[in-house]
């Protein structure tokens, strides 16, 4: 074991462990300054790692920082991305009421159409019938060839008109065959 008294080089007077700053001191009773280099290294060794620590930790630091952005920046996109989905939502819903209300009226227009179709039919028809209780024939049987409903009409409907008129012609031949 390698004891070492610790004295002053100037007055020999013994040392108390009360070191200053980075291995620099002065002696209480010559006010010696004197240096202690093992001390000095270890307040190097001290500050470098106090550096490397603080680096370190500013490191982590700014990490943390750019994680935080990012996920705020996630946030955002999400956020974004969330209201864009419900734009397109309420367009499509908007563009499937527009094209409902189109249809509706376009049926409706259609069934107006078509009952106004019929209707004139049904005076043609009646116009046939005073036409045949007159005995003007001639008139009836123009009349009667009037008695077609058009394309774009269900066949069934299609089909009974022109059994109706058939019905009207064979009456009208006999009634002229008849006088
Ligand atoms: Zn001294």
């Amino acid at each position: 074991m390698n004891i070492q008294k610790l004295e002053c080089p100037n007055c020999h007077a013994s040392l108390d462990n009360d070191y200053g700053n980075e291995g620099i001191f002065f002696c209480k009773y010559c006010g010696q300054k004197m240096i202690v280099e093992e001390l000095q290294n270890a307040e190097y060794d001290l500050k470098i790692r106090k550096m490397e620590m603080d680096h370190e930790t500013a490191k982590i630091a700014m990490e943390q920082k750019s994680q935080n952005m990012k996920y705020a920046h996630e946030r955002e996109n999400n956020i974004i991305q969330n209201k864009r989905n419900i734009i397109l939502f309420l367009l499509m819903i908007g563009m499937l009421v527009i094209i409902m209300v189109f249809s509706f009226l376009m049926t409706s227009s259609y069934g107006s159409e078509h009952k106004k179709r019929v209707k004139e039919l049904q005076k043609v028809e009646s116009e046939v019938q005073e036409a045949i209780i007159a005995g003007n024939y001639d008139l009836a049987m123009i009349k009667v060839n009037q008695l077609r409903l058009d394309d774009g009409y269900s066949s069934s409907q299609t089909e009974a008109w022109d059994a109706k008129r058939e019905d009207y012609i064979e009456l009208i031949n006999k009634k002229m065959n008849e006088d």
